[in-house]
């Protein structure tokens, strides 16, 4: 039984609270009475009106306290954007095949299962106690040698465990070596599998009615971003650094796509293009605000070694130590944990996992998750990363687009370097519809590359340069097209492409991961749950629940709930003949923070008792009081505590 440990120390079954979870409707699969598709899901009243809280709250935290530049961009994306982006080749995960069954097995994931039942038969053998996970106890029943309690050499676990420590940082003949080494089969048939080969995780597609423009649904929002840098930069008068930011959806064909809202196929992103400049360390202004926030860290070079013990530092030693590779990364890392904090996530079940270096995506030079614990393991939900000047070089170099930030020197600059005159004229009739391309490869050669073209040049009468995008791969240009000389250049502009900083939010896999930290069950009623969610977040704030079905509670009801919408407090009203208790025991499953009970006595002197979902104390006030601490409680101005150190406790209504 996979179980989920919360707050308050219980152990409850995953199962139960998933259920909940689909029984009020936060999530459902998709095309269910179709038979579904996995790693597809809707959200329904309740999950949506959380993730609006989320998305507001992350544009409140990042977006406005930042002053960032939002866009939302397309997210069907021609192919020579994501061919340029390095997508097309690189965006993929290795899988095997077994070519008895046509079973497909993500390798990585599909070693950590083995290795990992196996390390539990071990324990078992050894008469230790195992935690059992249903989902992979109910695989492993029809499965064969894995599931045994087999004891292991001591030098196997080891191997076993650094193994899974750094499973994230194996390429494909890698993965195919372990598969081989510890003789890694289809679990359920024992079958040997074919070697891993990668597959591309982007969804193709065509755009217009001709076939002749391959495309793709974006993978992530960034691209949009970058293409978009130059405007945003003039937008923001030429000033650096400046951010971007966009929330929207993303696609990825996972392959085996599990763990329900974890890892979908479809995805609400939430991302941040911070743009650095890349001398003077990277410094950010705001650092100081954050140097003493305390992170726990997992270092890549603790994973190296086979281990994944964290370690609590601040930022300022983080960063001063290189630990965190600089100021603004750090800064990020630091803003994503306040974050994460005000969404009521456990800060004993969040820490930052440094990558390794192969696990490192195509474009990254450094990358930090912000991990969850959950009773899936430690989930990541934020990566961090350093693109470098990636993205802006490539997109730059491919369509000449000047992606960079020019400011003027305090003192001119002389520089001696090689270049390059094209002679224009007879470019354009000699190269047709690729004199663009071939003018921006030429332009984007490098300094080095233009002294060996010069000499080549001088001796030849022509020279070789190599073009992506035009038919051949290569164009031939002789002395009377270009001419390569070393000249001397004063600089009173300084030309650079910024660094980018991008934080990446999966907005569905926050929410799950969450619930699994605010979830719990009262000892008195352990068959319904109670989802903690901070008044800012949960889905309605405010259960109005009249004390019986009498005629005079009837306009009061009314009264209120309008009373507390028109202030933008969404609230609900059960009127139903269940007991209050149960009423209230109902919206606990949904997370509901308060509830306002209408009784006789607030027929008589408009009073009402006001209940906290967690304590399930009350306190009686005026219907003008009740409604400003409840505005006040939602935008997280006062908390239940400080509500009921200034308004009378109410012992009097059995609520339970
Ligand atoms: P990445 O670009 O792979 O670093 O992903 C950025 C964020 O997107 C991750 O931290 C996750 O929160 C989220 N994410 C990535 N892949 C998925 C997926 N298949 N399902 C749900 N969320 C995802």
């Amino acid at each position: 039984m996979a179980t989920v440990t919360t707050k308050t120390g219980q152990v409850i079954d995953r199962q139960v609270m998933d259920s909940m979870l689909r029984r009020r409707l936060f999530y459902t699969p998709s095309f269910e009475i179709y038979g579904g598709v996995s790693g597809l899901f809707d959200y329904g009243p309740p999950g949506c009106a959380v993730l609006n809280n989320m998305i507001d709250l992350w544009r409140k935290h990042f977006v406005l306290e930042e002053d960032m530049l939002e866009v939302d961009c397309t997210m069907l994306t021609p192919e020579e954007i994501l061919k340029t982006s390095g997508h097309v080749e690189k965006f993929a995960d290795w899988m095997c095949k077994d070519p008895k069954t046509g079973e497909i097995f993500r390798a990585d994931h599909l070693i950590e299962d083995v290795l990992e039942a196996r390390l539990k038969g071990d324990k078992e053998a050894r008469g230790q106690k195992v935690e059992i996970d249903e989902e992979k106890e109910a695989k492993k029943k029809k499965k064969a040698k894995d599931a045994k309690a087999i004891k292991l050499d001591d030098a196997v676990v080891k191997e076993y465990e650094e193994v899974l420590a750094q499973i994230d940082n194996y390429d494909g003949p890698e993965l195919e070596a372990i598969i081989a080494k510890f003789d890694i089969r289809n679990p359920t048939t024992d079958g040997n599998l074919l070697p891993p080969v990668a597959f591309n995780l982007m969804f193709q597609t065509s755009i217009g009615p001709s076939s002749n423009m391959p495309g793709y649904l974006r993978p992530e929002t960034a691209q949009g971003q970058f293409l978009n840098f130059q405007k945003l930069l003039d937008f923001n008068n030429q000033a650096m650094p400046f951010a971007s930011a966009s929330i929207g959806k993303s696609f990825r064909n996972e392959i085996s796509p599990r763990s329900g809202l974890l890892r979908v196929r479809e995805f609400l992103m939430a991302e941040i293009e911070h743009y650095v400049d890349p001398e003077g360390g990277k410094k950010h202004d705001r650092f100081e605000e954050v140097k003493d926030v305390e992170l726990s860290f997992l270092s890549r070079d603790v994973q190296l070694s086979g281990r994944t013990e964290t370690t609590k530092m601040t930022l300022g030693k983080a960063v001063e130590s290189g630990l965190v590779d600089n100021e603004t990364l750090g800064y990020f890392l630091a803003r994503i944990q306040l974050f994460l904090l005000k969404l009521g996530v456990d800060q004993n079940k969040l820490r930052f996992r440094q990558h390794m270096l192969n696990e490192m995506a195509h474009y990254a030079a450094d990358c930090w998750d912000a991990e969850l614990q959950t009773s899936y393991g430690w989930i990541e939900c934020v990566g961090c990363a350093d693109r470098s000047a990636y993205d802006l070089t490539v997109h730059k170099n491919k369509t000449g687009a000047p992606l960079v930030v020019r400011q003027a020197r305090a003192e001119p600059l002389k520089v001696e370097e090689w270049q390059i005159d094209l002679e224009k004229k007879k470019f354009g009739p000699r190269f047709k519809k690729d004199s663009k391309t071939v003018e921006a490869a030429v332009n984007a050669l490098s300094q080095e590359f233009r002294e060996k073209l010069a000499l080549d040049l001088e001796k030849n009468g022509k020279i070789e340069v190599n073009v992506e995008g035009v038919e051949s791969g290569k164009v031939e240009l002789e002395k009377d097209l270009i001419k390569i000389e070393k000249r001397t250049r004063t600089e009173n502009v300084r030309e650079y492409t910024p660094n980018v900083i991008e934080p990446s939010f999966g907005i569905g896999r926050m929410l799950y991961c969450l619930i699994e930290h605010i979830y719990w069950s009262r000892p008195d009623d352990e068959a319904r749950g109670v989802l903690s969610f901070p008044p800012v977040l949960a889905p309605t704030k405010v259960l109005v629940v009249p004390l019986s079905a009498h005629q005079s509670f009837r306009p009061i009801v009314q009264r209120i709930m309008m009373r507390l919408r028109r202030l933008g407090i969404s609230n609900r009203v059960d009127d139903s003949s269940a007991s209050i208790g149960k009423r209230y025991a109902r919206n606990d499953e949904l997370g509901t923070p308060f509830g306002i009970t209408v009784d006789f006595q607030s027929v008589k002197d408009n009073t009402f008792t006001l209940r906290d979902r967690d304590s399930t104390k009350q306190v009686r006030a005026s219907e003008d009081e009740i409604v400003k601490a409840i505005e006040s409680m939602v935008q997280g101005e006062e908390t239940w505590d400080d509500i009921r150190k200034r308004l009378p406790e109410f012992t009097g209504q059995e609520v339970e």
